[in-house]
């Protein structure tokens, strides 16, 4: 007999996931209508939660409930066809599918025996997303959570093939007899990379900023002249940063040049290409990774644009032997006897538990295929593309970078205005565009001009939905009262 002391029933589970599920699908069919922007202060979600919680059990009608009464309103939504700020993304039906799915098997893939299907899936989807973005054969994956961890994986290992100084078994700190560490990124390049060097007890300073052009690409000659500074003033150069498609403006770095100084360097190349790398799954756009294959290391954000829901990040190197040396600790209560045949995941890098995420790439991957998801990347592209046509055509607005993928950088120029006229316009332009709450675009600042950020890549946005978003950018330019 089972005692009261049970899960949630299976019959009251299929019941409320139905009511759940439903919930969703009216979420997607009407989401045209919804702002995209919540209409709260601080703290205006908080105060409508109790402060202690709830002693005995409550219906789940109460919970579900809430979702409209208490969420909705302090809700931004990111997976709305008008979210056009950061970079837009999409969490895709088949993916929260794969999500439900892993959530109901809740297993661990620490280790191939805690769950082999976890672990070969794993395997599989990052082995078909590399072939998808005609990376070689010697490139081996993993997931992590973000971008972040992935890069700082890679640095980790960057440091470790510095074998002879032991880092791994002395550290870094109190030994007179080692160098001070180097690595090298764009000026353009993501603070994750700042935030690794922090980590690793690099520190802020062993990170040196290369200058980038006038399309704020990383200078391939200004790499090469301070890694020769540094290594005349007794730095140790070990790692380089190459990013395709920068966060503010999407700019690619010249990888190809950059990967020539790392050979010849014997430095590690690690390729951020957290949001770019995906279009290359677009046959013509695969020259975004021209030089990879020569990197050390390069991570793709599946959860950025190819409709994967977050968190799934895709990290893959030439030199898994170097990463696994750097991380791997097995105590022995995680010793199997398959150790030898098998990946056990654990062992490439800090965290122990590891979630199921390749089953929601792999709903997506086969639910889209390789020629679907290409085909929404491209559209993305060409929507992108047409907004930067219209904005060069007009006379009140301007450009403000190329753009490779599908992020329109630009801002209001109404003609006599000055520079620093402009950002404060800007601004204003850009609260007032926001403040409606029907879309929702975010800023950079690019050599201090205040530029406007238009970011394409829900899956549900359409050409009527730049049309509309094109035409309020206009009007609040005009209601600014110029
Ligand atoms: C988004 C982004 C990151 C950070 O990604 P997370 O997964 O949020 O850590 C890093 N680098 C680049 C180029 C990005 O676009």
């Amino acid at each position: 007999m089972k005692s009261e002391l049970q899960d949630m029933s299976p019959e009251e589970f299929r019941q409320y996931g139905h009511q759940l599920i439903d919930w969703v699908a009216e979420f997607f069919s009407h989401i045209d209508d919804i702002p995209v922007l919540p209409e709260v202060a601080p703290g205006g979600i908080r105060r409508q939660l109790p402060e202690a919680p709830p002693g005995r059990g409550e219906p789940m009608d109460a919970i579900l409930r809430d979702i409209d009464r208490v969420l909705m309103p302090g809700m931004t939504h990111w997976n709305h066809p008008k979210f056009y700020a950061y970079f837009s993304i999409t969490g895709s039906l088949p993916g929260i599918l794969g999500e439900l799915l892993a959530a109901a098997f809740n297993v661990n893939g620490m280790l191939w025996k805690t769950c082999p299907s976890a672990t070969e899936l794993e395997q599989v989807v990052l082995d078909w997303l590399r072939q998808m973005l005609g990376l070689p054969e010697t490139f081996w994956g993993i997931v992590y959570d973000t971008a972040s961890v992935s890069s700082m994986h890679a640095i980790a290992a960057a440091r470790e093939q510095l074998r002879d100084l032991q880092f791994r078994e002395k550290g870094m700190a109190g030994r007179g007899e080692v160098p001070r560490l180097r690595m090298y990124a764009s000026d353009q390049a993501h603070s994750s990379i700042d935030k690794a060097a922090i980590a690793l007890g690099i520190g802020i300073e062993g990170i040196r900023k290369i200058p980038s052009d006038d399309q704020f690409r990383m200078i391939p000659d200004a790499l090469a002249e301070a890694i020769a500074e540094d290594r005349a003033a007794d730095w140790l150069p070990f790692c380089v940063v190459a990013t395709v498609g920068t966060t503010s403006t999407t700019s690619i770095d010249p990888v190809p040049a950059i990967a020539d100084i790392c050979e010849r360097e014997k430095l590690w190349l690690h390729v951020d290409a957290a949001y770019g790398g995906s279009a290359a799954v677009v046959p013509e756009m695969r020259h975004v990774l021209d030089g990879c294959d020569r990197a050390d290391s390069i991570v793709v954000n599946p959860h950025k644009w190819l409709f994967v829901p977050i968190d799934f990040s895709a990290f893959y190197t030439r030199k898994p032997d170097v990463l696994r040396q750097a991380f791997s600790l097995v105590p022995e209560y995680l010793r199997t006897s398959e150790d030898s045949e098998v990946e056990n995941f654990m062992d490439y890098g800090i965290q122990l538990g590891r979630r199921f995420r390749a089953l929601k790439m792999w709903f997506v991957l086969r639910y889209f295929g390789q020629e679907g998801i290409a085909a929404r990347i491209r559209k993305h592209i060409q929507l992108a593309q047409a907004l930067a046509r219209r904005i060069d055509e007009h006379p009140d607005f301007e450009r403000m970078a190329p753009v490779p993928f599908s992020t329109v950088c630009f801002r209001a120029h109404p003609s006599g205005m000055k520079d620093d006229e402009l950002n404060a316009l800007n601004e204003r332009l850009l609260e007032a565009i926001n403040a409606d709450r029907e879309i929702f675009l975010s800023h950079t600042k690019l050599r201090d001009r205040f530029v406007l950020r238009f970011a394409i890549g829900n899956i549900r946005t359409e050409a009527y939905h730049i049309d509309r978003a094109w035409g309020i950018i206009q009007k609040k330019l005009k209601e600014s009262g110029l």
